[in-house]
């Protein structure tokens, strides 16, 4: 990521009538020129702009260009009650832009998500202490002050405090007369609850305290540094980097964590509070519109020490950002595929680039990128090399599925039935693990031989027992099971093929009647509250058997599993994408982790046809080194990411012809990517083909790691005209390829 040339040093205050120029969220190829509203503004304001009739969000991007009717110029109509843009964010965005090939106003949308930012803050009730005593002392009254008390001068609505003290609200509103509590309006955005880094952590083992070291080393030094932390899940990663997050948060700067998965985000908040006393922001798209709107406030007054959220946490406007974590830094969901295409990892590499912030990247099984980048001594490592405690890794073997005998539709071999009833037997957890949603993948017509598919896309239609439905995972579209062939009208004809973990759990419960069986799989939770009881009943020993997909791979720690059954190992390998082999790797290596967390030692098992494959040796062996350079080693011969550059160009319309003829003009006309050495290769049918009845074509071009592979791209797409309901998207770095 380069620094554009050119930049130019911009006033940072514009008196009143100046012209400045504002980006909008709208839209919009340029930046627009106003006028500066009474009493000025600064570089950076968030301001409310007219735009034809309307009112619209923008920013204040910097001096106007002046070439525009100047009679025409309107005016600003106001400057928003919000902590101004800090300079670093405005590169921020206009690099991210760059690098993603995305439209300015896009990347400023993903910085506002926070509805009602243009409106004053509301007011609320809320109560703290005050000076009086209560005439007549009761116990209740006595919790609701100590509460307060506890919670130095902070204020909490009714409820909040209520709840806190545990008693009723007119227990809180009694106290209100006395002047023992005070009753004030104020703005909607509470302040958050203050976390104390100057709280003892966990005692740390040699190995990390070495690494927790290393970490608090680079915040010291200050300026920007990435780390890879690496170590095998429940090597006290979490641990380790939560001194880093300390040594940040004692600096007086920002902390941001980035967590793949919202199921997580529970037990994480837990131990933060153990740690520092109080919980962090939380930033979801679960998060109700005046909480986005208080955290996104509150982060930029700097009053919000430490946010916990997804990727697009990345985008809040931090006064002082010291330390990004990026946890299981190798999750493919940080890469956002729809909208604006980026991926959070390297946008948090990027962002603390420009503000001078630390990096630290956390995995067990750390990406092929960030294992290249510390070949090449652009990122520091720090590895934990050891369980925490008793806890060994398990042990690996393969079943070899050719030589099971295995009755029609039964997908848990012999072999791994007789181990799971010896754990059993034992009073410990067993888990398999089958990466597929649903009942059985494939609805087949056994009278005509067709499958089942989606009328939107270009998938088939999942069958989820469970729901009693069938279900797209493109677009989401479910329909009842139907009776009769959608094809051919035969009645009764249509049976499953193949499992998927619903299917999975029915020939577990058969096969070990006697046990208790969990089944975990995301769409069979309401919220993601639901599933995180369901995860810490299962800790606590409610299940025997427990039947995931890969919700269960992740992070989560069941003390009393010892053995992992992976149904089918072999699932990651099919199809034709590269990086197959090192997703087959981490999972597998995550799901095995899962075993053997406690002092029981595990073992994982895996099911497969091709035990000879080198990704299943490998993951056997545990060699992760020989594994990383032979990979290294293919996609470097291969010229793929991370050696090569890639960027696809997806097309999409609902005319298929249209959409191949934009992509064969675009083959056509390569130009500009032959004079920087890159190739083009298609227009191929996307990996998905057709997403809600758009057809979709992509064109996938190759580079040298050094080529100015962005600025050719730009120069390449842009003659093309978008016809009728034709859509371009640029997709650089994609996963698949
Ligand atoms: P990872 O993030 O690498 O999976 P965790 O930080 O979650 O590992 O640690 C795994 C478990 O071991 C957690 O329950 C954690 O609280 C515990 N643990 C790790 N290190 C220590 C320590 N030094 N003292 C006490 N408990 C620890
Ligand atoms: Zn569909």
């Amino acid at each position: 990521l380069k620094r554009k040339g050119g930049d130019v040093t911009l006033p940072d205050f514009y008196d009143e009538g100046t012209l400045v120029g504002v980006l909008t969220t709208q839209p919009l190829n340029r930046v627009l020129d106003y006028r500066a509203p009474e009493g000025g503004c600064h570089l950076g304001a968030f301001v409310e702009v007219p735009l034809g009739p309307r009112k619209v969000l923008g920013v204040v991007w910097g001096t106007g260009k002046g070439d525009f009717d100047a009679t025409k110029i309107r005016a600003v109509i106001r400057v928003l009650d919000v902590a101004a843009m800090r300079d670093e964010m405005r590169v921020f965005l206009q690099r991210a832009a760059d690098y993603t090939l995305t439209p300015l106003p896009a990347m400023l949308r993903l910085a506002t998500r926070a509805p009602g930012l243009a409106d004053p803050p509301s007011m609320r009730r809320i109560y703290r202490r005050g000076q009086g005593r209560p005439a007549r002392m009761t116990d209740a009254r006595d919790r609701v002050l100590t509460a307060l008390e506890d919670h130095g001068g902070l204020a909490f609505t009714l409820k909040e405090l209520a709840e806190l003290a545990g008693v009723t609200p007119s227990v809180v509103k009694g106290l209100v007369p006395s002047g023992a509590v005070r009753e004030e309006d104020s703005p909607r955005d509470l302040p958050f609850p203050h976390l104390d880094p100057t709280r003892p952590g966990k005692a740390l083992t040699e190995d990390q305290a070495g690494a927790s070291n290393v970490l608090r080393d680079g915040l010291r030094a200050g300026g920007y540094g990435t780390t890879l932390l690496k170590g095998v899940t429940g090597s006290g990663k979490t641990e380790v980097y939560l001194e880093a997050v300390a040594e940040c948060l004692a600096q007086g700067r920002q902390a941001l964590v980035l967590l793949p998965e919202i199921a997580l985000t529970a037990e994480f908040l837990t131990r933060v509070e153990a740690r520092f006393g109080a919980r962090p922001a939380e930033w979801h798209s679960g998060a109700t519109m005046t909480e986005r709107r208080r955290i996104w406030r509150m982060v930029g007054q700097g009053r919000a020490q430490l946010v916990v959220g997804a990727r697009s946490a990345l985008f809040l406007p931090f006064r002082e950002l010291g330390l990004i974590i990026v946890d299981e830094e190798h999750d493919n969901s940080y890469k956002q595929e729809e909208g604006v295409l980026y991926n959070a990892r390297d946008m948090a590499v990027l962002r603390a680039a420009i503000c001078g912030a630390r990096v630290v990247l956390a995995s067990a099984t750390p990406s092929l990128e960030s294992w290249a980048n510390v070949e090449a001594g652009k990122y520091a490592k720090v590895e934990l090399t050891s369980r925490f405690g008793e806890a060994v890794l398990p042990d690996m073997a393969t079943i070899d599925m050719r030589a099971e005998k295995m009755p029609a539709a039964s997908w848990i071999s012999p072999s791994l039935r007789d181990a799971v009833r010896a754990r059993l037997k034992l009073g410990e957890q067993a888990m398999l693990f089958l990466n597929r949603r649903g009942y059985a993948p494939v609805t087949l017509c056994r009278a005509c031989g067709q499958q089942v598919g989606c009328d939107h896309c270009d998938a088939r239609m999942v069958e989820h027992r469970f729901l009693k439905q069938l279900m797209c995972h493109q677009c989401g579209e479910t329909r009842p099971i139907p009776k009769t062939c959608p094809s051919c009208g035969a009645e009764d004809r249509l049976a499953p093929v193949g499992p998927g973990v619903e299917r999975l759990a029915e020939e577990a419960a058969a096969l070990f009647p006697e046990a208790r069986i969990a089944t975990l799989s995301s769409d069979l939770f309401g919220s993601a509250r639901a599933l995180k009881t369901a995860i810490e009943e299962i800790a606590a020993g409610a299940a025997d058997i427990v039947i995931g997909t890969q919700l269960v791979a992740k992070g989560h720690n069941f003390p009393l599993l010892t053995l992992v059954g992976v149904i089918d190992a072999d699932l990651g390998l099919q199809g034709s994408d590269l990086r197959a082999a090192e997703h087959t790797f981490q999972l597998m290596r995550q799901v095995a982790g899962r075993a053997g967390r406690a002092e029981r030692p595990g073992i994982a098992l895996l099911q497969t046809f091709q035990p000879e494959h080198p990704v299943i040796r490998a993951i056997l062996a545990g060699d992760e080194d020989g594994f990383w350079r032979a990979e290294a080693q293919a996609r470097q011969s291969a010229g793929v990411p991370p050696y090569g550059r890639m960027a696809g160009i997806i097309l999409s319309g609902t005319q298929m012809q249209q959409v191949f003829d934009a992509g064969n003009t675009l083959a056509r006309n390569d130009g500009a990517l032959r004079s920087i050495g890159a190739q083009v290769f298609g227009p191929a049918p996307a990996p998905i083909a057709r997403v809600r009845g758009r057809h979709r074509v992509r064109l996938l071009v190759k580079a040298d790691r050094r080529a100015p592979l962005q600025e050719a791209l730009a120069r390449w797409i842009a003659p093309l005209r978008l016809r009728g309901d034709l859509r371009l998207a640029v997709d650089i770095d994609p996963q698949s390829f």
